[in-house]
């Protein structure tokens, strides 16, 4: 089978998927650079046990009014493992059989294990955030003062993932004064000691700590054009600054933090550590980060990096 195309529901009702699949499903998702990730690292599985011979995994358009078709479709085709990304992270927890409990906190699953009776969920994009954090800029969520950008879907899963972890302070900004609250009632499920503030974009909370991390979980960035979304002049200058967005690799905020030689890290790392946490799930084995990197930075025609 072929893992490059983009298949569709008609597909999945009529192809034999032998093996063991595995498979992406968004809407759009010509985009994914997830098929080859994961296939770069069952390729370095199947180097050394057999149990990986026949694992592929695949790319699947499939639109939010046939999420739940497809899904019962996926499970009698016996696909061991789903990641879902865009629209599909939210509307599974209805289909779903059981669940993570940090992914119930966060509202949202991205990786779904096959059983018996349906598949279960869980959520590795928290543990993707705190794995790059770690890795590209030394930070541990532990004990951390975390300046939060956004209040959307990814936001939710780094908030959640900073009061798990056990972070000292959570400053929390958004555009949109209604989605912020939002994520504040979500926080306030979640057990921890963690003190939050929430503050407007355009306005940093004075009295800021000497250091901690900017983590960028809103989109604006995406386009090359586009502004940062808080005036970096106003960090302290022991903050570090981490942007979710990797492509494009510099965003305005990582141009203006380097400017002021603040460390900066994109977030390929979280893209690579979320994926490689689900293959785990999926394989019981240790997986090969540094494989994925490698195909991830391939596909998105970037430099090779270490993970
Ligand atoms: P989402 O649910 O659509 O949320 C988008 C967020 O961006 C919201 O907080 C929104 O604020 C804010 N926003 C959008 N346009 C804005 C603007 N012009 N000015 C200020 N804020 C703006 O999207 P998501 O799934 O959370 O994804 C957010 C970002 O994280 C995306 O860039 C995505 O590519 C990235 N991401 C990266 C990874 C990774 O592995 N590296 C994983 C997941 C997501 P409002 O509430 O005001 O609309």
């Amino acid at each position: 089978m072929n893992t490059e195309k983009t298949y569709t529901l008609r597909d999945l009702e009529t192809t034999e998927f032998s093996g063991t699949p595995l498979a992406v499903i968004g809407h759009p998702i010509q985009h994914s650079v997830s098929p080859a990730m994961h296939n770069a690292a069952l390729a370095k599985l199947r180097e050394t046990d057999s149990r990986f011979i026949d694992w592929a995994y695949y790319r699947f358009d499939i639109a939010p009014e046939d999420f739940a078709q497809a899904l019962a479709l996926f499970h009698k085709r016996c696909f061991l493992g789903l990641n879902l990304t865009i629209p599909h992270k939210v509307q599974a927890l209805d289909l779903i059989q059981g669940i993570s409990p940090d992914a119930q906190s966060m509202g949202a699953v991205n990786t779904l294990v096959w059983n018996e009776l349906g598949y279960d969920g869980f959520n590795t994009d928290g543990y993707g955030l705190s794995r790059g954090l770690e890795l590209d800029l030394g930070v541990m969520l532990k004990d951390a003062n975390v300046i939060l950008l956004g209040s959307g879907g990814a936001a939710r899963a780094a908030a959640v993932q900073c009061v798990l972890s056990g972070c000292a302070q959570l400053y929390v900004g958004n555009r949109t004064p209604e989605r912020l609250q939002n994520l504040l009632t979500v926080l306030g499920g979640v057990a921890g000691s963690t003190s939050t503030q929430t503050f407007a974009l355009n306005d940093l909370p004075e009295d800021l700590p000497e250091c901690g991390v900017v983590v960028n979980a809103t989109s604006l960035g995406l386009q090359a054009s586009d502004p940062a979304p808080i005036d970096v002049a106003q960090l302290p200058a022991g903050w570090k600054v981490y942007d979710m967005i990797y492509n494009p690799t510099k965003t305005a905020l990582l141009e203006q933090a380097s400017a002021r030689a603040l460390p900066i890290a994109n977030g390929l790392s979280m893209l690579i550590h979320q994926g490689a946490r689900s293959l785990e799930l999926w394989s019981h084995s240790a997986v090969d980060a540094h494989a994925m990197m490698t195909a991830a930075c391939h596909s998105l025609k970037l430099p090779p990096r270490y993970a």
